[in-house]
C-alpha cells in the first residue's frame, strides 16, 4: 500500500473497524463460493499422488496432474510410512477411543510430542486431534474478555473462530501491513490485560510468508505475545522445512509455535509448541484437547515416521523448493500475479468469479486438478487460481501445467 494510501487509511473515521474482519464475520461465513453451488463432485479413486486418478462428477474417470492437494511432500504413500502406521494398528487399534487426559494417550504421542519440541527449540509440545480445533482450543483457551487479539485480516478462519469464542477483543490489521499493527498497538489503552498477536507463517490463501521478525519486535515492544500458526510452512518451507519463522532466524522470539500434519505431510492433526508452563496450563484449559479424543495412535506413528524420514533424506524437502522456484518463477515470466507467494502454494490472482469457474472448468478438461481460493476465503474481487506444488511433481509435468496455463490466461484475458 503506497504511504499516501495507508495514511488516508489511517485518518479516515472508524478507521479502527474499516478491515474489522469481525464485524462483517457473520455475513462472511454465511457466503458460499459461488462457483461451488453444485459442488466441484471430484472424487480421488487413489491416494494422492501428482498424477491421480479421478472420478469426475459425469462419472468418467481421469488421470489428472494433482496441484490441488496440500501433500505437498508427496509421500504420505512412502513404504515405510505406510508400514509404521501398519505396525501400530496392530499395536493400538485403528482409533484412541478417549481424550488423552484419559486413555487416549500412547507411548507414540508422548515421542511425537518430545520430537515436535526439539524440532521447534521449545520445552514442550502438545498434539490436537485437527489443525482447525487446535486453534479453537489454544486461543479461547488463551484469552478472556478483558484481552485483546489482534490478527492479520487474512489469517486462517479457525484462528477468526477461536478468537470469538474466546469473547476477547478482536482487531484487525491489514494484511502483512505491521505499521498497522504498531498503530493499532499504540492505541490500545493501558488497562488491557492481556495481547496477543497472531498471524499465519504461510498465509494459506497466497503462499505469502509474514514479516514474523517484524512482528516479534512489535510485539515485544508493546507487551503482546505473538503466536505464529505455519500450517503450510512446518516442514515445508526453511531449511529442513523449520518453517517460516525460521527464515527470519526468529523461532526463539515466538511464544507460541502453531502448526498442522495436513498440509506437507499429508496426513491430520494440530499441534501447539511453546513454554513448559504454557502447555501445561493448555492441558487443561484448551477445550478441544481435553474434551476431544486424541489423534489415533496409527496417524501419530505415520507423522512420526515421516519425521524421521525427512531428517534422514532431507533431499525430499530440497526438491520441493526446487520445484516451488521453477513453477512461480515460470509462471512470473509469462506475467502472471503470483501474489508473492515464496512457498509451495502458488496462487494466480483473476479477480473475477466467473472467469475464475470457467478457467478452472478448462483445466479440469485439460486433465489438472487446480483448488480456487474466492469467497468465503477470500473476496470475489481477489479471487484466484489456487496451485499446490508437490516435491514429487517432475519437470515435465509442471511445464505441462504452466504451457497450459498460458494458454488459458490469453484466452480469458488475464495475461
Ligand atoms: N491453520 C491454517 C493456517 C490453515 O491453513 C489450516 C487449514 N487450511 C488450518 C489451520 C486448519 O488445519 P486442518 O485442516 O488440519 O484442520
Amino acid at each position: 500500500m503506497s504511504d499516501k494510501i495507508f495514511e488516508t487509511y489511517l485518518n479516515s473515521a472508524g478507521n479502527e473497524c474499516i478491515m474489522e474482519k469481525a464485524k462483517g464475520l457473520h455475513k462472511h461465513l454465511a457466503e458460499a463460493p459461488p462457483v461451488y453451488f453444485d459442488g466441484l463432485g471430484m472424487v480421488l479413486q487413489e491416494a494422492v499422488k501428482p498424477i491421480t486418478r479421478v472420478c469426475k462428477r459425469d462419472g468418467s474417470e481421469q488421470d489428472m496432474i494433482m496441484l490441488g492437494s496440500n501433500s505437498f511432500l508427496g509421500i504420505n504413500t512412502h513404504p515405510r510410512i505406510i508400514e509404521a502406521v501398519r505396525k501400530s494398528y496392530e499395536k493400538y487399534g485403528y482409533g484412541a477411543g478417549s481424550p488423552p487426559l484419559y486413555s487416549g494417550q500412547t507411548q507414540l504421542h508422548v515421542e511425537l510430542e518430545e520430537r515436535l519440541a526439539a524440532f521447534l527449540g521449545t520445552e514442550k509440545a502438545l498434539i490436537f486431534p485437527s489443525g482447525y480445533s487446535g486453534n479453537l482450543g489454544v486461543i479461547s483457551g488463551l484469552c478472556r474478555e478483558n484481552d485483546i487479539i489482534i490478527c492479520d485480516s487474512a489469517n486462517h478462519a479457525s484462528i477468526f473462530d477461536g478468537a470469538i469464542l474466546s469473547g476477547a477483543k478482536l482487531k484487525c490489521y491489514l494484511h502483512q501491513n505491521t505499521r498497522h499493527l504498531e498503530k493499532i498497538l499504540k492505541s490500545l489503552p493501558d488497562t488491557q490485560s492481556g495481547r496477543l498477536i497472531i498471524s499465519d507463517g504461510v498465509f494459506s490463501m497466497e503462499g505469502s510468508f509474514a514479516a514474523v521478525d517484524e512482528i516479534c519486535e512489535l510485539g515485544k515492544r508493546y507487551g503482546a505475545k505473538v503466536m505464529i500458526d505455519d500450517a503450510h510452512g512446518f516442514f515445508a518451507v526453511g531449511k529442513n522445512g523449520s518453517g517460516t519463522a525460521s527464515t527470519f532466524s526468529c523461532m526463539d522470539k515466538v511464544d507460541i509455535h502453531y502448526g498442522t500434519f495436513s498440509k506437507a505431510l499429508g496426513a491430520i492433526g494440530g499441534f501447539c509448541a511453546g513454554s513448559a508452563e504454557l502447555i501445561e496450563y493448555l492441558k487443561y484449559y484448551a477445550r478441544s484437547y481435553f474434551f476431544s479424543s486424541a489423534l489415533p495412535a496409527s496417524i501419530v506413528a505415520g507423522v512420526l515416521e515421516t519425521i524421521k524420514l525427512l531428517e534422514e533424506e532431507p533431499e525430499i524437502i530440497e526438491n520441493l523448493h526446487k520445484n516451488m522456484i521453477f513453477f512461480k518463477n515460470s509462471l512470473d515470466e509469462i506475467g502472471f500475479n503470483t501474489m508473492g507467494s515464496k512457498s509451495a502454494i502458488v496462487p494466480i490472482l483473476i479477480g473475477d468469479t466467473k472467469i475464475l469457474g470457467l478457467f478452472q472448468n478448462d483445466l479440469f478438461d485439460a486433465g489438472i486438478f487446480s483448488n480456487i481460493g474466492t469467497t468465503p476465503a477470500v473476496s470475489g474481487k481477489t479471487c484466484r487460481l489456487r496451485l499446490n506444488v508437490m516435491a514429487n511433481h517432475t519437470r515435465s509435468q509442471l511445464q505441462e501445467v504452466i504451457d497450459c496455463l498460458g494458454k488459458l490466461g490469453n484466452k480469458y484475458g488475464i495475461l
